[in-house]
């Protein structure tokens, strides 16, 4: 016989994964709440022409795509942004902005499994539409690290780049875009030398690569490495508005007074093309790969045939958020819920059972239903194992009196409670 197993790439979540996932992505609807941005819920399956318009080479390359039976091209989506983009340029394109808006889902692509990337993963996803300012992106910065923070995280750091700088320095060379992104994906790879070489061989001076390779060099934790930035590029317009542009973001961010841990990097380039200001990714000490980034993209709607509208995301990504969270071993903060099962003892008491869990329900107390038909002391082994808190047992003798039997399975000791009474010694209101 054959034996199924998933396709390599997709995992299924056993249920103590699916509770974590499920709490961080609970999370992340929060801080939309808490920030004020709205859900929007979009399709796993797009055209192919508004998935490959703008992602870059490398996610275009890894799309899963094919033709549907209408001979559509269709992919599934490796990433959010195009499809609120489309949202923004179509259906929304007359409304007032700024849009804050929230998504939450799986994304898809054919990347190389490993721990911490998989081919179908989950995101939790915000974007900033309609404002070109520094507090729009402090504001997206922000609102990562409260997730991080609300989740529970410890020791998260922030790594933070401009692609106007680097770009800066070749636009001022008249490099031609593609040559750009070229370099910009080498150097996302750290592939400085070939980035350099993809460079010098398009014709830019030496002048040029000398101050690339001095930028791509500075990092550090505080403000004064924009400082050394500006110096460097003071003879590159774009450059130099790009990293003043920077600055104020972080100044923002300082202002805000969060404990924000940060690192500039000069060199960080991120792989999608359309990034145009800020890009970030944020880590943590216990893993090498980044659990979020996002960055500014200001010309993606015009793109899509909308009006031009400077946007600003971030895209977290929820199942590395969740093995750094069981790599720290951090606790779930879940509310204390009592867990009930209800065992009738004879067949013809099922119904009263079923009668008696109703009403719990509406009174909001979780109740499993022993459907199995096995004896009492069967059942009451199995919701020791699941570790519940109380077992009620409904026999013919107490239901003539119009009660049950609660035991209470952690203090291993039981009464006979009036039906009507149960929620409330449940709720531990009396008794
Ligand atoms: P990106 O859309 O490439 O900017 O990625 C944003 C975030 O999504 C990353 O920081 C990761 O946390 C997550 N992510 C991207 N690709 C994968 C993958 N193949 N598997 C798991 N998570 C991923």
């Amino acid at each position: 016989m054959v034996e199924f197993k998933t396709v390599r790439g997709m995992r299924d979540f056993l249920p103590e994964e699916a509770k974590i996932m499920r709490y961080i992505e609970d999370k992340a609807r929060r801080v939309a709440e808490l920030y004020g941005y709205k859900e929007i819920i979009t399709p796993v399956l797009e055209p192919y022409e508004l998935l490959a318009a703008k992602a870059g080479e490398e996610i275009r390359l890894r799309m899963y795509t094919f033709k549907d039976l209408g001979e559509r091209m269709v992919a599934m989506r490796p990433e959010f942004t195009p499809s609120v983009a489309r949202l923004v340029a179509t259906t929304l394109r007359n409304e007032p902005k700024p849009f804050r808006l929230f998504c939450v889902g799986s994304l898809y692509r054919y990347d190389e499994p490993q721990q911490g990337r998989y081919r179908e993963f989950w995101q939790s996803n915000f974007e900033l539409m309609g404002s070109d300012k520094p507090e729009a992106d402090a504001e997206i910065i922000l609102l990562t690290n409260s997730l991080m923070t609300l989740v529970g995280l410890r020791n998260h750091t922030f790594k933070i780049g401009h692609v106007g700088v680097l770009r800066g320095v070749m636009s001022g060379e008249e490099l031609d875009e593609k040559v750009q992104n070229g370099a910009m994906q080498l150097m996302d790879k750290k592939q400085y030398d070939d980035a350099f070489r993809l460079i010098e061989e398009a014709g830019s001076s030496s002048k040029c690569i000398a101050t690339l390779r001095k930028l791509v060099k500075l990092r550090g934790g505080n403000l004064g490495i924009i400082e050394k930035m500006k110096q460097l590029v003071k003879n590159y317009e774009e450059a130099l508005k790009a990293t003043e542009n920077l600055q104020q973001i972080l100044k923002l961010v300082k202002a805000s007074e969060c404990k924000i841990e940060m690192t500039v990097e000069a060199g960080f380039a991120r792989g999608l093309e359309y990034y145009t200001g800020i890009i970030f990714e944020v880590n943590v000490p216990e893993m090498d790969k980044a659990l979020a980034g996002g960055g500014r993209y200001d010309r993606l709607i015009a793109l899509f045939g909308g009006e031009p509208t400077p946007a600003v995301g971030v895209a977290h990504g929820i199942d590395r958020i969740m093995l750094a969270f069981q790599l720290q071993k951090t606790a779930l903060k879940t509310k204390d819920e009592r867990k009930t099962m209800i065992i009738p003892i004879s067949e013809e008491l099922n119904g009263e059972a079923l009668k008696i869990s109703q009403m719990l329900r509406d009174a909001d107390i979780s109740v499993e239903v022993e459907v199995t038909g096995r004896k009492v002391s069967k059942a009451l082994e199995d919701a020791n194992r699941k570790k519940m808190d109380y077992a009620i047992i409904v026999g013919e003798k107490e239901l003539k009196e119009g009660s049950v039997v609660v035991r209470n399975l952690v203090k291993r000791e039981q009464k006979i409670v009036k039906i009507k009474k149960i929620a409330e010694t449940i709720k531990g209101q009396s008794g």
